[in-house]
């Protein structure tokens, strides 16, 4: 039987502009030239995702600071946990040079498109 890993304090992401300029993209072209950076897009917005586990993951993936943790850990629910085998974005880049991506179908997607 396969072990699943939740994703969980081992990445943050923020949300970033909507690329719209080639300049954008080229932005995040350079945000993915970065060891363990991606870059998502969910409902239309688009994340800078850095894959980075936090400091007080345990060996067991526990919290090592569970009484102090920070508010964003505290309303974090696990009913939407997600997994490393499972996508889970509109659209999911990670490599610059191709300028592909996999959606959570895990089909390849096209480079974004509107570079002008
Ligand atoms: S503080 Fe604890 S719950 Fe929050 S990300 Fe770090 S290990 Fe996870």
């Amino acid at each position: 039987m396969q072990s699943l890993h939740a994703k969980c304090c081992k990445y943050f992401a923020l949300p970033i502009d909507t690329p719209t300029r080639r300049k954008d993209f080229d932005y995040i072209r350079w945000y993915l030239l970065h060891g363990g950076a991606s870059v998502f897009v969910e409902s239309n917005t688009w994340y800078l995702l850095v894959h980075a586990s936090c400091k007080h993951l345990q060996a067991d993936n526990r919290c090592g600071i569970y009484e102090t943790r920070p508010a964003i850990c505290r309303e974090y629910s696990t009913d939407n946990c997600e997994y490393d085998d499972s996508y889970t974005y509109d659209r999911y880049f990670e490599t610059p040079g191709t300028g592909r991506g996999v959606c959570r179908s895990g089909a390849p997607q096209p480079r974004p498109a509107a570079v002008s």
